[in-house]
């Protein structure tokens, strides 16, 4: 079999990208691009740690909002197209930043988002990075089986799976675990995101959605897959995330953003 040369120059560009961490959800609204964002900043905390992240949630790319980048353009420079910088050591690409307007639509079929999905990872100048994170749209469609075809030749690290404490967000995280069995890509955990409610007026927790037995770590058990931790629903993360800020950054101490640390660790 003749190498495929558009591999061999992914692998190329990726040479010294570290850790290749994909996001995935079985469904959407859980929280994936929120959970993809505020890792990337909780591990980008470390000044010496250079994180990108990458959006190939083609036909609905949020990123660009969550981070404050929804006025960003993509820049091309002599090393290929430059992601936009967050921080000194934190830069970002999305589809997002080729649209004209936030509001356009991309319906794009499969062989178009792959070729999209290439470019970024080919001609994207990522520079060093010791992570790169990766929001994937829900459930399992044309981008992920573009993304672990391109990224097994760079060597993909693994996936996180993010749900909520829900039965029916569950069942899809299963769906979710069959297949990244079947593509080879190593499972790093699951992550629990809106667990629980704490009142910011009376500091009572209370359980918002219907408990599943067992929990979400003990299906995580269950299926023999770490358990990475709980987000807790806080009306803070909506309204950081709605405004493009980073809730690690505004609410330093919340419950949230000891999470999100403790998760960033172990990922
Ligand atoms: P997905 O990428 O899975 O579609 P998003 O990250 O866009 O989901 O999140 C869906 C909505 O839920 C957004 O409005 C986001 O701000 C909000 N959200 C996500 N996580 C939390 C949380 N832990 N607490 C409160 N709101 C959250």
């Amino acid at each position: 079999k003749l190498p495929d040369p558009d591999l061999s120059k992914i692998q190329e560009s990726l040479a010294n990208v570290k850790h290749k961490v994909l996001v995935l959800s079985g469904k959407g609204g859980v929280g994936k691009s929120t959970v993809t964002s505020h890792l990337a900043y909780a591990l980008s905390e470390d000044v010496d740690c250079h994180v990108g992240v990458l959006d190939i949630d083609i036909c609905g790319p949020s990123i660009p909002q969550i981070m404050g980048l929804q006025d960003e353009q993509v820049h091309s420079s002599g090393s290929g197209w430059s992601p936009i910088y967050v921080d000194d050591n934190l830069c970002v690409m999305s589809p997002g930043f080729l649209l004209a307007s936030p509001k356009d639509a991309v319906i794009w079929r499969g062989p178009k988002k792959n070729g999209l999905i290439k470019q970024f990872l080919r001609d994207v100048d990522w520079g060093s990075l010791d992570y790169l994170v990766v929001d994937t749209p829900p459930g399992t469609s044309d981008e992920h089986l573009s993304i672990v075809k391109f990224l097994s030749e760079a060597g993909t690290s693994g996936a996180v799976i993010v749900t909520t404490p829900q039965e029916i967000a569950l069942l899809d995280v299963r769906k979710e675990i069959n297949f990244c069995k079947k593509v080879n890509i190593p499972i790093i955990g699951i992550i629990e995101n809106m667990s629980m409610f704490v009142c910011p007026k009376c500091k009572k927790t209370s359980i918002i959605f219907p408990p599943v037995e067992n929990g979400v770590s003990g299906v995580a058990q269950s299926m023999e897959i770490p358990f990475l931790g709980s987000i807790p629903l806080d009306p803070l993360i909506g309204k950081c995330c709605d405004n493009g800020n980073s809730y690690l950054q505004l609410h330093p101490d919340a419950a949230g953003t000891v999470a999100y640390k403790n998760i960033s660790q172990k990922i």
